[in-house]
């Protein structure tokens, strides 16, 4: 056996980093950064340099099983078909849905849309992207008239001032941090500012860094749009020329005074005084945000807030300049433009436009488009629990380790009449509940694409066989469908069929085809496909080539809405929510070296090196008020439950505040289990749930 080389792409975070994947003569496989690719010019980070040593069978579900028991694929498929028809005819279609994952390629999600959407005939399809990015999406629709994100990696480096607001970049995008400190090591006068309640290792490089109060993001963006306008540093040309709602956004932000500020995000005012000044002197800005915006109950408008400062002074769509929604997963952007989501359609067309309905049904030539949005994921596993839902097919993702409030998710699972799990392992806390097991290929072993966070399309090749039974996503979704009655609509013989399918709906016309046309592959051959490089969409059929301006979109207006526009919107801080006497206020979020529920980092004992067991950090008032030590065994509780964590006593966090990881489950550390205590209270705007901002009592063990 020769040596071969497969171009292909990290299957962790939103970076969406280039890797080679070299088959190596005595069959292992040795994994290296594609130094072409443009997201990450052959870097990698820790969890993707430790990729070849994820890639074992141990665990792996290898054959459908039905009942705990090993089954054919004919009879699991039967079975899930008859059950899903059954289900639907009996109940309506809106008692079946389908949670899937960012993890799934974008061939998946776009089978998976149809096949709920146009042919079963229900928008209950949502994804763990919810958890993820639904704020963002939510905030750039109401902002920008479309989920689209103005600017490019590029922008990091060409801006003169980097402000983070809610990221760990260091940690959560670690490729991208790379690119950035890069720039300022050969640029020593980029300035970065870091917005977060805990400091972190992003924070050590920041020039400033407000450890601000939970959620006091919407007033320090609307201060600062206050800032901006007396300080005389609006730009009325581009308000005046592309956008809306400026008065009603100054008049709301009117309150938001340097002191109020202050005193609102629990900030000293020459701190805030400062950060405004910086931003108003300086032209070049990026603001990238991530989940501590949009994992917040008011998440949407502090997107909004952000998004208002860019347009109020045309710091959009130009080179180092722009707001910077990065994501979590590695195809949260493929999903969102395939319209998997329970609010949307396809092709970021919208459910309750009948012209938008129209164009996809057609192309879809469906018998039974979904009438109205369906349930997000909070709500829908609440349906579950209620009852109302009573067959649901959850697709690579844990929601027993990763929703909120996840022992009512255990639950409502358990009450299910029906429940389909599609996984690459066997044994996770969700497909525990499954009546049904369904094996898919796992990273490696499928074809398809993913879209960064910079909209860039790359593919996923498979350099390994396919091991027992397993089978790709979209060919499981293909062959229940066609059992379903549905053969015309799913005769796909393999992932190009699909993304040409795909590339040709995103150019039928939706707001003027250039929100999210990729037509320019429309009717791509598979050898086409097997060999498309990396690019940015938008891409039109008229064009093969990156877009105008280097990729970037909004300098000179031209915004998604019916009248071109874009919206500022008007946005009030929250009242600062009141926490009981001892309790304190949970923050989660991501470690270095471990991914989402760990079923692939926590395969090698390399990525324990730097973190191995759940800790939670506590501020060293809260530790002594409680007799905490460090390294003590500690208990957070809530109603919900609790969770038995290693007590980190640092002044990283805020007082009255505790963080802990979101990675361990049942597989791992049955006690520490963090969602079990998570809020599900959601941001009205997006179905997101805050999942930084939960309130728990702390005690030693
Ligand atoms: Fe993978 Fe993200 Fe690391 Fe890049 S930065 S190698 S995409 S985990």
């Amino acid at each position: 056996m020769t040596e071969t080389v497969t171009r292909t792409t990290c299957p962790y975070c939103g970076v969406g980093c280039g890797v080679l994947a070299t088959r190596q003569a005595d069959g292992t496989v040795r994994v290296a950064g594609d130094p072409s690719h443009p997201a990450n010019f052959g870097r990698l980070c820790s969890k993707g340099s430790a990729l070849a040593e994820t890639l074992s069978l141990d665990g792996r579900l290898l054959h459908p099983e039905i009942g705990g028991r090993r089954a054919s694929w004919d009879m699991a498929l039967d079975v899930v078909a008859r059950r899903l028809a059954e289900t639907v005819a009996q109940h309506g279609p809106d008692s079946v849905a389908l949670y899937g994952s960012g993890q799934l390629l974008t061939e998946d999600y776009y089978v998976a849309n149809k096949l709920m959407k146009g042919f079963i005939g229900t928008a209950n399809i949502d994804t763990n992207s919810r958890l993820c990015m639904a704020s963002s999406v939510a905030g750039h629709r109401r902002g920008f008239g479309s989920d689209t994100v103005p600017g490019c990696y590029e922008d990091l480096e060409l801006a003169d001032l980097v402000v983070l607001v809610g990221s760990n970049l260091a940690w959560c995008h670690p490729v991208l941090f790379q690119r950035l400190e890069a720039a300022r090591a050969e640029r020593p006068s980029l300035r970065i500012v870091t917005i977060d309640p805990r400091r972190t290792a992003t924070s050590e490089i920041a020039d400033l860094h407000l450890d601000l109060r939970p959620d006091g993001d919407v007033a320090l963006f609307a201060g600062l749009l206050r800032y901006l306008a007396e300080a005389g540093r609006l730009d009325e040309a581009y308000l005046s020329r592309h956008t809306n709602g400026a008065e009603a956004a100054l008049a709301a932000a009117s309150a938001c005074d340097i002191a109020t500020v202050a005193a609102a995000a629990g900030l000293a005012a020459a701190d805030v005084g400062r950060f405004y000044e910086l931003f108003a002197r300086t032209e070049k800005v990026v603001t990238v945000y991530s989940q501590g915006v949009n994992q917040s109950v008011c998440g949407t408008d502090k997107v909004n807030a952000i998004l208002n400062v860019h347009l109020a002074t045309g710091r959009i769509g130009r080179p180092g300049m722009g707001p910077f929604s990065v994501t979590g997963q590695p195809n949260a952007m493929g999903g969102r433009e395939v319209g998997g989501m329970a609010n949307m359609l396809a092709a970021h067309m919208d459910l309750d436009n009948p012209v938008h309905r129209d164009i996809v049904q057609a192309v879809w030539a469906a018998p039974r488009l979904a009438a109205r949005p369906g349930l997000k994921a909070v709500d829908l596993f609440e349906a579950i629990h209620a009852g109302r839902i009573k067959a649901v097919w959850i697709m690579g993702t844990n929601p027993v380790d990763s929703l909120p409030n996840a022992d009512r998710v255990a639950e409502a699972l358990s009450r299910c009449p029906f429940v389909v799990v599609s996984d690459v392992i066997r044994a996770t806390d969700t497909a525990r509940h499954a009546h049904v097991l369904l094996p898919a290929a796992a990273w490696g072993e499928k074809e398809g694409t993913v879209t960064n966070s910079e909209r860039r399309i790359s593919r996923q090749r498979a350099f390994l066989p396919l091991p027992g039974e397993a089978r790709p996503d979209w060919a499981i979704l293909s062959a229940v469908a066609r059992r379903m009655g549905h053969a015309a609509g799913f005769a796909y013989d393999g992932p190009a069929a699909i993304f040409s399918e795909h590339a040709r709906l995103s150019g039928t016309g939706n707001h003027g085809s250039r929100d999210f046309d990729i037509s320019a592959h429309a009717g791509i051959s598979a050898e086409a496909y097997d060999s498309l490089a990396p690019f940015l969409w938008p891409q039109p059929a008229e064009t093969t080539s990156v877009p105008a301006q280097g990729g970037r979109l909004f300098a000179n207006g031209g915004f998604f809405t019916s009248d071109g526009r874009a919206r500022l919107v008007a946005v009030t801080p929250p009242v600062p929510a009141v926490v009981g006497a001892g309790r304190l206020i949970l923050n989660t979020g991501r470690i270095r070296d471990q991914w989402h529920t760990m079923t692939r980092t926590g395969r090698t004992g390399r990525l324990f090196a730097h973190i191995a067991e759940p800790f939670a950090e506590i501020h060293p008032d809260d530790a002594q008020a409680r007799g905490i030590a460090a390294a003590d065994l500690v208990v957070l509780d809530n109603a919900q439950g609790e969770a038995v964590l290693r007590a980190v006593v640092t002044d990283r966090v805020r007082p009255g505040e505790v963080f802990a990881p979101m990675h361990w489950t049942g597989q791992f550390s049955a006690r520490s289990r963090i969602d079990v205590l998570v809020s599900a209270a959601t941001d009205p705007q997006s179905g997101q749930p805050g999942l930084k901002r939960s309130t728990v009592g702390l005690r030693r063990l």
